[in-house]
C-alpha cells in the first residue's frame, strides 16, 4: 500500500456557472471516495489522497466533460517511503531504530601502518566502525585517487586486526564486487548519488549501502536515489546527509540539518550526517556532531586522522584524534537526550 497518490487534474476554460456546477459534482465525488482537492490555479487542482488512489473513479472523473487529464504526479518513492523504523546493524554498529553510531577515520587509506593506528585508536574510544576511501572521487584527475585494491586489501588487514567494520566506497560498477569483499558497508559517494546504472548494482549486491546525498540535489532526488537501491532488493540503506554547494566560501558546503529531520518524516531508513564534508572544517566539526544528533541523526560519518595536517586529502575537515575523542562526551549527552543508545558508549 502507498502511504500517498497524489493526482492532477487540468479542467477546461469553464464559465462561472459551469465552474461552480463541476465544483459541486466534484466535492460530491470527494465525499463518496475520499481525499483532498486543492486548486492550484483556474484550470487545475491536485488530487491527494492518502493510500492508493481508487483508480476506477479516478477513470471514472477523467470521462467528465469538464475535464482534459488527470495524471499522476511523479509517483513517490514508494518502497523507502514504506520501510518503517529500520535498523541497519553492522558487526557492533547500529544506526536507525533509537541506535546512533560513529562511523569514523581518514578520508583516504593511505598505508597500513597509519591506518592501523587510526584504527586502534578510534576503537578504543568504542569506535566499531571505520570508514576510509580506496577509490577516491577527486575533482582533480592529477589529485590523489586512492590506492584502489592495495587501499582495500589494507583495509581488510586493519578489520582483521580490530574487528572494526569497514565503510568505503565503491565509485564503479565494475568494482562492486572487489569493493564488496573487502567492506561491510557499501558507500555510495555524493557525485554518484545520481548515478543510476551504480545504483542498480549496488542495490543488488547483498550488501548495506550508505548512501551520500548529492551536493546539489533535492530531497525528492535523494529518495530516488536510495528508491533504487531499495529495489534491487537492498534495503540495509542508511542515508547520509553530507552539505548542500553554495555561495559562501568561509565552508565548504553548507550543511542541511533540516534534512534530517524532514528525511526521517519521509522514510523510516536511517539519516546519518557528515559534518567533516558538511563544512570542510574541523573547528566546526564537533558542534555540527552534536546539531545533527539534536536534529534526529541516526550517526555519524566523520573523518578523523592521527595527523590532520599530513592527511593525503582533505586534511582541513580531519579532526585530530584528541579533539574527537573530546566530542564523545557532549555528543553522548545530546543523543541521551533524545533517548537514543550510542557506539561509542564509552563516552557516556
Ligand atoms: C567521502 O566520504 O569520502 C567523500 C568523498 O564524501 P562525499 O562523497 O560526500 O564528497
Ligand atoms: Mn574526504
Amino acid at each position: 500500500m502507498r502511504l500517498f497518490s497524489v493526482y492532477q487534474l487540468r479542467t477546461k476554460a469553464l464559465v462561472a456557472d459551469a465552474r461552480a456546477a463541476f465544483q459541486q459534482k466534484l466535492e460530491a465525488w470527494g465525499q463518496e471516495f475520499g481525499g483532498v482537492w486543492v486548486p492550484i490555479d483556474g484550470q487545475s487542482l491536485i488530487y491527494y489522497f492518502k493510500g492508493d488512489a481508487p483508480q476506477d473513479a479516478l477513470l471514472r472523473l477523467s470521462q467528465w466533460s469538464e475535464v482534459i487529464t488527470v495524471v499522476e504526479e511523479s509517483a513517490p518513492p514508494f518502497t523507502v517511503s514504506e520501510i518503517a523504523n529500520k535498523q541497519v546493524s553492522v558487526k557492533e554498529a547500529q544506526f536507525g531504530a533509537g541506535a546512533a553510531s560513529i562511523i569514523a577515520g581518514p578520508c583516504s587509506v593511505e598505508d597500513y601502518d597509519s591506518m592501523l593506528v587510526i584504527a586502534q585508536k578510534l576503537s578504543a574510544l568504542g569506535v566499531r566502525a571505520l570508514r576510509a576511501g580506496a577509490y577516491k572521487p577527486r575533482a582533480s584527475p592529477y589529485a590523489f585517487q586512492g590506492l584502489g585494491i592495495k587501499g582495500l586489501e589494507i583495509l581488510s588487514a586493519v578489520s582483521k586486526e580490530t574487528g572494526m567494520a569497514i565503510v568505503t566506497e565503491a565509485l564503479d560498477p565494475r568494482d562492486i564486487d572487489l569493493v564488496a569483499e573487502h567492506a561491510d558497508i557499501l558507500q555510495i559517494g555524493s557525485r554518484n548519488m545520481s548515478n543510476s546504472s551504480l545504483l542498480k548494482e549496488v542495490g543488488k549486491a547483498n550488501m548495506p549501502v550508505l548512501l551520500k546525498r548529492g551536493m546539489a540535489s533535492t530531497i525528492k532526488e535523494f529518495l530516488y536515489a536510495a528508491e533504487y537501491v531499495a529495489i534491487g532488493s537492498c534495503q540495509d540503506i542508511i542515508l547520509c546527509e553530507r552539505g548542500l554547494r553554495h555561495f559562501d566560501s568561509e565552508v565548504r558546503n553548507i550543511l542541511d540539518l533540516s534534512a534530517v529531520a524532514l528525511l526521517k518524516q519521509k522514510t523510516g531508513l536511517p539519516v546519518i550526517v557528515d559534518p567533516s564534508h558538511g563544512t570542510g572544517r574541523a573547528d566546526l566539526v564537533p558542534s555540527m556532531m552534536c546539531a545533527a544528533a539534536a536534529a534526529g541523526a541516526d550517526g555519524f560519518l566523520v573523518e578523523v586522522h592521527d595527523k590532520p595536517q599530513q592527511a593525503w586529502s582533505d586534511a582541513d575537515q580531519a579532526l585530530s584524534i584528541d579533539n574527537f575523542a573530546q566530542t564523545l562526551p557532549k555528543l553522548n549527552a545530546v543523543l541521551s537526550v533524545f533517548d537514543k543508545t550510542s557506539t561509542p558508549l564509552l563516552a557516556k
